[in-house]
């Protein structure tokens, strides 16, 4: 299969060409690139590149686009997810997200449609995994949200439909690519990766000096918990992510951020809270806390105002730093584990 035009880096579109016989320099390569990642009508008018190699390039490379389904706006608090359909029909979801700064917005991308993780407490789960994304569709989703935002997109997050580490080469595909000069200018320090905890894949990441921000979503600390809750990431042991993550924060001196999904009568109990001060004893760390968001009559229920209170009491009292985090979107089911694939109506 061709290429993508979006999934290409300059070296990598004239090594492209000059193989099927265009002889494409690297000044071409990038203006091609700049002008096919630009918003609509903002192409650069001068010194275009001669329209015989232009031709040929896209001779040589796939454009096709996603198909927006739906966009639906919360208007509790400006979260927009959009349900798009990419290449052979799969659906899944973005969401832009207004930062504190007016006129700034990050946007959470899908990695894959569907997930083969399973997460007890998420809906993208249940789905099962259907395929990995492409990186072009990660990139094109971003470039289609910033086209239409009131503002500028500033941040990108892999946190939407799937585990980003699964799909590791398309994912960092992806990223080289916003943070590139020629792609969609997204600086390679606001794009964050989340990850359920693939041990191989933090350790690849970890190797590499990937420069994106790393959160691992850990959610408990308890062996009999984890596995129900996290049925897939759960098969590789606990310490084994502990280790991974140790030498994560050892190697980028950065303080390593751990996000908690606090689910009333699960996880959040002094076992919990000396689990996480054993399992990071030494390492610079935060922890996020994000409420549950399970649309389900039976399903997991958010910690009420005395049992999160007397957790983030516990925290305090055990020196493990930690902030709220806000998961938005949650009446258009546009929230951290709410990302299914449906319109917002449905
Ligand atoms: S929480 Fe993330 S890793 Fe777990 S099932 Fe949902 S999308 Fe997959």
């Amino acid at each position: 299969m061709l290429p993508h035009l979006l999934e290409l880096l300059p070296a990598e579109l004239v090594a492209h060409a000059n193989a099927h016989g265009v002889a494409l320099r690297l000044d071409e390569a990038r203006r091609i690139l700049v002008d096919a990642h630009a918003p609509p009508g903002q192409q650069r008018r001068r010194k275009p590149v001669a329209r015989a190699k232009q031709a040929a390039v896209a001779e040589l490379t796939r454009h096709d686009s996603l198909e927006v389904l739906e966009r639906a706006t919360d208007p509790s608090d400006g979260f927009v997810k959009y349900l798009l359909r990419g290449r052979d029909g799969d659906v899944f979801e973005a969401v832009r997200i207004p930062l504190h700064a007016p006129g700034r917005f990050s946007v959470c991308l899908s990695s894959q449609a569907g997930c083969a993780m399973r997460c007890a407490f998420c809906a993208t789960g249940r789905l099962g995994l259907r395929r990995h994304l492409d990186a072009w569709e990660m990139v094109a989703t971003l470039e289609l949200l910033r086209n239409e935002a009131p503002g500028r997109v500033t941040g990108a997050v892999f946190q939407g439909q799937g585990e980003p580490l699964h799909n590791y080469d398309a994912v960092m595909k992806a990223a080289r690519v916003l943070c590139d000069p020629c792609g969609a200018h997204v600086a390679a320090k606001a794009i964050t990766v989340s990850t359920v905890g693939l041990v191989p894949q933090i350790r690849r990441f970890t190797a590499e000096r990937q420069p994106y921000r790393l959160i691992a979503s850990i959610t408990t600390t308890q062996p009999d918990r984890r596995t129900h809750l996290l049925p897939v990431a759960s098969r590789l042991p606990f310490d084994e992510l502990v280790a991974a993550l140790r030498e994560h924060a050892e190697a980028t001196g950065k303080l390593l951020t751990i996000a908690w999904v606090m689910m009333a009568g699960v996880n959040t109990d002094p076992a919990e809270i000396e689990g996480l001060r054993r399992a990071f004893a030494g390492v610079p760390f935060v922890l996020n806390l994000i409420d549950v968001n399970d649309a389900r009559p039976d399903g997991f229920a958010r910690a009420g105002e005395a049992e999160r209170t007397a957790f983030i009491d516990g925290l305090s009292a055990a020196g493990i730093p930690f902030r709220r985090r806000y998961s938005g979107g949650a009446a258009r089911h546009a929230a951290c584990g709410m990302l299914a694939g449906h319109r917002a109506a449905s």
